[in-house]
């Protein structure tokens, strides 16, 4: 699993929404600050990347009630 830093001010993850995405918007119900939709295509994606623990955790939160497994993270490269 990826390193988070224990930092306030830094997190060392980034996030990704796949293709695999259906559009239902639950990851923008827990998270509405990171997540937008295309409309005509019916998915969504990241605003913006988390940018301390807390706000990694968020996104892990909305990684786990994606029913479709759409919501990544990584480690960030630079
Ligand atoms: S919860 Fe998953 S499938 Fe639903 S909109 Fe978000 S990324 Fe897409």
């Amino acid at each position: 699993m990826p390193q988070v830093s224990t930092r306030k001010d830094e997190a060392f993850v980034e996030f990704y929404v796949t293709e695999d995405c259906n559009g239902c918007g639950l990851c923008k119900n827990i998270a509405p600050d990171f997540f937008d939709c295309v409309e005509y295509a019916y998915s969504y994606f990241l605003t913006r990347q988390p940018a301390n623990e807390p706000e990694v955790l968020l996104l892990r939160d909305a990684a786990a009630v994606c029913t479709v497994d759409a919501i990544r993270e990584t480690a960030k490269t630079s």
